[in-house]
């Protein structure tokens, strides 16, 4: 960088990085700042990437519909040369069991109808003919594996599951973010990897830059925190978090990877399958592998850390959990003895919808609280992001008058005060992963 930046965005993770590349597109001067080494080697290297569509929310199906749609026309939405690597997107499509956690999912279908993302309904046979290692005993509540009634059905069936054929799931998440970066970078965004952000320069109500660990000063009137579950260490240094009703913090996940049943390749045939009743989500993974994801049952205790640096990385007891009870779904599955999958972090905010805001610094933007849940979103999270820093700096008040944002494929406009970091806590959320 010769000179001073336009906009420094902390961290370059996916969101980090479509807001970069979005900013940098609209002709803003990015630099964007990372302490690891390596782009995308936060959060989003462990996310399991899965691309859905059903949300809680008819806002948040909304955002989650446009979202595939970058992830279908990647290699054209970001516009490097022919030849370059980029991150694959597999739509194996995503079944969700009907249960009464969910309402049976009359909401989610109904939103679904209302935005034409297409679904269809199935019946138990259909479940099974489709994923013939499936038993469709039921066993909600989930319990814990030293519950005297852990794996015992309750004695009914999942009446059905509802089928949404365009979703799937990216197979590098941190190629994907290193893909949004060299585009960023073919439109003139920078990057600095390796330098630690520990302090927000402010004068006079405004945001005036960053400094670094070692001490040096990068001055710039808009800086954006997307630094993924360090979000709250990020806004503290902004001085911000006063006035927010929704807070974000680290939570701890663990991510369970286990051989595919002898006899099924999951990998070509499985899909991407959501389970309240056994509160696990599952998806192919390379090799003939399962991954195993947990929904956050009552019964599991939030494993919240204090640092999103320095936390257990050893598997536990919930890795075991885990994958006992996909061996509820699936009797044949065999659970080796030696433990393998991802421990890593989310950013989970009060109801588990993420912020997309300004703040009370004037030029101080936060994109974070993204509840594991906001992968699949980022590339138009990263344009609305640059809507936002536009409408602000041209002096709106999004707070009093906030942005309306015209989703451009599915073409909706959504209400981005929907974000805000001063909403009430959402009602309808799912509380969980779900969103
Ligand atoms: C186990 C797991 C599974 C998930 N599965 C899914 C899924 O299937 N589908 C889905 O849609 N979402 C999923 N998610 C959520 C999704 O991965 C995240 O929402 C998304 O990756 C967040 O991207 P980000 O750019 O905001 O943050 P991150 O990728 O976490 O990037 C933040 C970056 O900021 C940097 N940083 C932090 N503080 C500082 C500082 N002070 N100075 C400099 N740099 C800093 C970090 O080093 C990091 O690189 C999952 C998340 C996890 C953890």
């Amino acid at each position: 960088m010769s000179d001073t930046p336009d906009a420094i965005i902390i961290g370059t993770g996916v969101i980090g990085t479509a807001t970069a590349f979005e900013l940098a597109k609209a002709g803003w001067k990015t630099l964007s700042l990372d302490r690891n080494t390596q782009v995308g080697h936060g959060s989003t290297a462990g996310s399991c990437a899965i691309i859905r569509m059903h949300y809680s929310t008819l806002d948040g199906t909304a955002f989650a519909w446009e979202g595939y749609h970058y992830w279908r026309d990647w290699a054209e939405y970001l516009g490097l040369p022919e030849g370059a690597d980029i991150a694959r997107f597999r739509e194996v499509g995503c079944l969700v069991m009907k249960t009464e956690a969910n309402g049976l999912l009359e909401k989610h279908m109904k939103y679904s109808a209302e935005l034409g993302c297409p679904f269809e309904e199935w019946s138990p046979e259909k479940v099974v003919e489709r994923l013939p290692i499936y038993s469709m005993d039921s066993y909600a509540p989930a319990k814990r594996m030293d519950d005297a009634e852990f794996g015992e059905s309750n004695g009914r069936q999942v009446v059905g599951a509802v089928y949404w054929p365009k979703a799937g799931y990216v197979t590098d998440p941190a190629l994907s973010a290193q893909n949004l970066a060299a585009a960023a970078r073919l439109n003139g965004g920078a990057f600095r990897m390796g330098v630690e952000v520990t302090e927000i320069l402010k004068e006079g109500g405004r945001v005036t830059g960053v400094k670094l660990a070692d001490g040096e000063e990068i001055h710039a009137p808009v800086v954006i925190n997307v630094a993924g579950p360090g979000s709250a260490r990020v806004n503290e240094m902004a001085g911000v978090t006063g006035e927010m009703t929704i807070e974000t913090r680290p939570l701890r996940q663990e991510v369970v990877h286990v051989p595919a049943p002898a006899g099924f390749d999951f990998e070509t045939n499985g899909t991407i399958v959501s389970d309240s009743d056994i509160a696990c989500y599952c998806r192919p993974e390379q090799g003939n592998h399962i991954l195993v994801g947990s929904e956050d049952p009552e019964c599991d205790a939030h494993q919240w850390v204090e640092s999103d640096v320095d936390y257990p990385r050893d598997f536990t007891d919930q890795w075991t959990t885990q994958a006992m009870r996909y061996a509820q779904r699936v009797p044949s599955l065999g659970i080796p003895s030696r433990t393998r999958g991802v421990v890593d972090l989310y950013d989970a905010s009060t109801d588990w919808i993420p912020i997309y805001d300004k703040s009370s610094l004037g030029g101080f933007f936060m994109a974070c609280g993204t509840s594991g849940n906001q992968y699949k979103n980022a590339p138009i999270a990263g344009k609305m992001m640059a809507a936002l820093v536009d409408y602000c700096t041209a002096g709106n008040d999004h707070d009093v008058t906030p942005l309306q944002f015209r989703l451009p494929y599915i073409d909706r406009e959504i209400d981005v005060g929907f974000y805000s970091r001063k909403r009430p806590i959402n009602a309808e959320s799912s509380f969980s992963v779900l969103g």
